[in-house]
């Protein structure tokens, strides 16, 4: 029996890409690619942005890794701009998504031990996604994502998204309920915008019940949203706060932020990590951060979001086809009426890097937040005419 060198966990395109500049990625042979997905919203600033290629090849030649046994400069740097950015207390670096969220669950678990809760819960969503780690699997909502992998990670209980009633009942009956970890927008679920007071109530919950309200921002932070946290789109403040993909634009980092009793419940022993918090991946945060801010990024995801989600709208809003078309900054989905999974190789022939989530119904687009409204042209004028041609609708602009 011989085997591919690669473990088989991705069906990957035939595509590689060698270089990118901006909104625009380069294959091998040498085609150009408008790419609206980012990685899976990671390179938020776009490719190769002098910015970081800066402070990555500065900080290279400096000092790449340093153990946490020291003081590191740049990741304290990092926390307090992460901090004020967020009016979090503190914060804990650590390589991924889902370490950050194994971060928050960690502390809801001590929380709940310090209150005398012996097996505490969490309470978690329905089509969420935490990460593929053993405790964020199980967090995870999608039992195909799990299959095989059991026994799951005990202590969570899970509800459907966008649904206080069904909190309520819990609330009522679980006394081991600790916290409720939620995206403010669910992004691997198929770009699901709750109802517009839903992270208030779920804060009225939270406090009502001594719960912690942990927000899983891995996707929806650093500007993706139109705000630098998806939750200061509300006057609400969490208790724990992830997030990950856009914050070093592409160099591995994660950060799980605390507030509160939340920011005291590790002490040191409680938690650790090697690579975290490094002073490679916190320069290139750092510059990702200040960019952020300084060119009005946020504003600027905010404003084309809504741009290219009313020209969608437009475009395809009445065609028989389209199920709705939603967006919360540069976090757009298509949802079909049918299967579309397809439409990601199409895209590609034609030049436009996007994926299909959610059930394979959802065209997922994810630019760059340095994104112009040219670009942003391209994009809606080459999606809108792909989707229509693939459900066999003549119309054409
Ligand atoms: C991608 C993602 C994760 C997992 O991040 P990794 O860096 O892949 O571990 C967790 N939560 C959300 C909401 C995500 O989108």
């Amino acid at each position: 029996m011989s085997f591919q060198p690669l473990m088989n966990t991705y069906n990957r395109l035939s595509v590689a890409f060698e270089r990118g500049e901006g909104a625009w990625i380069y294959d091998t042979d040498g085609n150009k690619y408008l790419d609206a997905l980012c990685g899976i919203a990671v390179t938020g600033l776009g490719h190769a942005h002098p910015a970081v290629t800066k402070a990555i090849s500065d900080q290279a030649a400096r000092l790449i890794h340093c153990s946490n046994l020291y003081t590191i400069p740049l990741q304290e740097q990092l926390a307090e701009k992460l901090t004020t950015v967020s009016g979090m207390d503190n914060v804990f670096f650590g390589n991924s998504g889902a370490e950050a969220n194994e971060a928050a669950i960690k502390l809801a678990r001590r929380y709940g031990h310090k209150k005398g809760v012996e097996t505490p819960t969490i309470i978690v969503m329905e089509n969420a996604f935490h990460g593929r780690t053993l405790a964020t699997l199980s967090a995870t909502g999608n039992r195909s994502a799990q299959a095989g992998f059991e026994p799951l990670v005990s202590g969570f209980v899970r509800v459907p998204y966008d649904d206080m009633e069904a909190i309520r009942q819990i609330a009522g009956k679980n006394p081991n309920v600790v916290a409720i970890l939620v995206e403010p927008v669910q992004g691997e679920g198929g770009v699901h915008i709750p109802a517009p007071d839903y992270l208030n109530q779920l804060r009225s919950i939270c406090d009502e019940n001594e719960w912690l309200l942990m927000l899983d921002e891995v996707q929806t932070g650093n500007g993706r949203t139109g705000r630098y946290f998806a939750f200061q789109h509300t006057d609400i403040m969490p208790d724990v706060v992830t997030t990950a993909k856009g914050l070093a634009n592409g160099v591995p980092i994660g950060a799980c932020l605390a507030r509160g009793e939340a920011a005291e419940l590790f002490t040191p022993g409680t938690h650790g990590t090697t690579y975290g918090g490094n002073p490679l991946a916190c320069a290139a945060a750092l510059a990702v951060v200040d960019t952020i801010q300084a060119d009005n990024l946020c504003k600027h995801a905010d404003e084309l979001g809504q741009y290219i989600v009313d020209q969608f709208q437009q475009k395809l809003g009445d065609a028989p086809y389209i199920k709705e078309i939603r967006g919360k900054g540069l976090m757009i989905g298509i949802e079909l009426t049918e299967a579309g999974s397809e439409l990601a190789v199409l895209a590609k022939v034609k030049g436009v890097l996007l994926n299909v989530t959610g059930g394979g119904r959802v065209v997922r687009m994810l630019p760059p937040l340095i994104m112009s409204r040219n670009e942003a042209d391209l994009l809606i004028h080459t999606v809108s005419q792909l989707i229509r041609v693939y459900a066999g609708d003549e119309r054409s602009d």
